[in-house]
């Protein structure tokens, strides 16, 4: 089928099927059992685009995804944009792990994981960092013991984002303590919902508990979950770390980029830049200066996008970029920061507001967004940690 013939098709199929409710600003969905799904329209959207295997365009259909080209998910994206629908499902599930699953994980691990996660049935987190292991990931310490037909986990995970509505995890645990220590770790995949599992809600300042600390007491992950060798998990996680910060730099392919739940092209941005810098020069910005950086700001944001865009028509749409995508990494948390944090310089003393009537609903948001901007150039791995990973992986230079 050619190009064009394709895009018609998905132009109309969209016009039936994106519901209202599924367009602009609104829910969406990670696949967790846990979270209640309020609205009809975002769960029909799902529902939907679960179907055709959309939620996961280009992974191969006999695991649930929509077996598209390259090409074909790049279509499907634009037409995505033109009518501001919303990505059915995100999350760790088919950004992170999914991905990682099919390049590492066997036929019998794909057929029992995936399709749940294109159909948003499962809901993922992380079990990487530690007390004591963060940017030295390699120094984890929770242990797993061969037990037969299992391994019993002991020990103590931290930042577990989402882990209370998980229903399972992918964790990195120590399988031999007495080798150097990239070489004693696996990575396997835990079933949530077991009485070995206990997780501890982080409360922050917000109020909100957007991570946990994660405790593990003779908790149990079956030998078919696995994934790749034992004490052989380090490349398995790092490559998901790759999926992780593509997903972070914009390059995973969703239709409202997104920078960490921050949108990487600052949308919110643009219609109160015009307000502010306005057209022909007449807007309200008296300082020059301040002017000058609101527009630095989308210049960048645009090209950033541009560049996105030219990468995943480059590369294998969805894959990665491998150790590049540190790149994408530190421009885009910088980008979307930055971009948080003029929009409520824009704003004045309305760009603070916490409660209360004087404010709007946009108002209130961008304070919070604004909060939460401090933490994306954290995780995924530090800022810091990834200009290393420039330094040494892609610009070759010397440790
Ligand atoms: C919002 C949020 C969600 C998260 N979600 C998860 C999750 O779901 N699962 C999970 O496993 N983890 C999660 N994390 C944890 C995250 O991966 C770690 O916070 C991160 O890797 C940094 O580790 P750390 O906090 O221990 O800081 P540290 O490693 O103690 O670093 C402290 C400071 O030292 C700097 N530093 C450390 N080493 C170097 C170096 N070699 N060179 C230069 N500077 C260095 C760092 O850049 C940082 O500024 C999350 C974190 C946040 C903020």
């Amino acid at each position: 089928m050619s190009n064009e013939t394709f895009r018609q098709e998905v132009k109309d199929w969209l016009a039936e099927n994106c519901p209202p409710g599924a367009r602009g600003d609104g829910q969406i969905p990670t696949g967790s059992t846990k979270i209640v799904l309020e609205d009809p329209d975002t769960k029909l959207w799902l529902k939907r685009m679960a179907e055709k295997g959309w939620t996961a365009p280009t992974w191969p259909t006999e695991y649930g995804g929509g077996g598209l080209s390259t090409e074909e998910a790049v279509i499907l994206l634009e037409e995505m944009q033109v009518i501001d629908a919303r990505a059915p499902l995100l999350g760790m599930g088919i950004r992170m792990i999914g991905p990682t699953l099919l390049e590492f994980g066997t036929d019998d691990q794909k057929q029992r994981h995936l399709p749940k996660i294109v159909r948003g049935e499962a809901a993922w987190c992380q079990g990487y960092s530690e007390p004591g292991a963060g940017s030295d990931l390699a120094s984890l310490r929770t242990r797993a013991e061969d037990q037969g037909d299992f391994f019993s986990i002991n020990g103590q995970k931290t930042w577990t984002s989402g882990a209370q509505y998980a229903d399972w995890m992918f964790a990195l645990v120590r399988t031999n303590p007495d080798v150097p220590k990239h070489e004693g770790i696996s990575f396997m995949l835990l079933d949530m919902d077991q009485p070995g599992i206990t997780t501890k809600p982080v409360q922050l300042i917000s109020g909100s508990s957007p991570f946990c600390e994660t405790f593990f007491d003779n908790a149990i992950a079956q030998k078919s979950d696995l994934i790749g060798k034992v004490n052989q998990g380090w490349s398995v996680g790092k490559r998901l770390l790759q999926y992780e910060r593509s997903g972070q730099g914009g390059l995973a392919g969703s239709p409202r980029l997104e920078t960490g739940g921050i949108r990487g092209d600052l949308s919110p941005m643009d219609s109160i830049a015009k307000q502010y810098v306005g057209e022909n020069d007449q807007g309200l910005i008296a300082d020059t200066d301040f002017r000058d950086e609101v527009i630095r700001h989308h210049m960048n944001s645009h090209s950033f996008k541009l560049t996105q865009k030219r990468v995943g028509e480059e590369n294998s749409f969805g894959k990665t970029l491998g150790e590049a995508t540190s790149i994408f990494k530190i421009f885009g948390s910088n980008l979307a920061r930055t971009g948080a944090e003029l929009k409520i310089r824009l704003m004045g003393t309305q760009g603070h507001g916490w409660e209360g009537e004087m404010f709007s609903d946009d108002e209130l948001e961008s304070t919070r967004t604004w909060l939460a901007s401090r933490s994306i150039t954290i995780y995924g791995g530090t800022n810091e940690v990834q200009n290393n990973i420039v330094a040494k992986r892609v610009l070759g230079l010397p440790d």
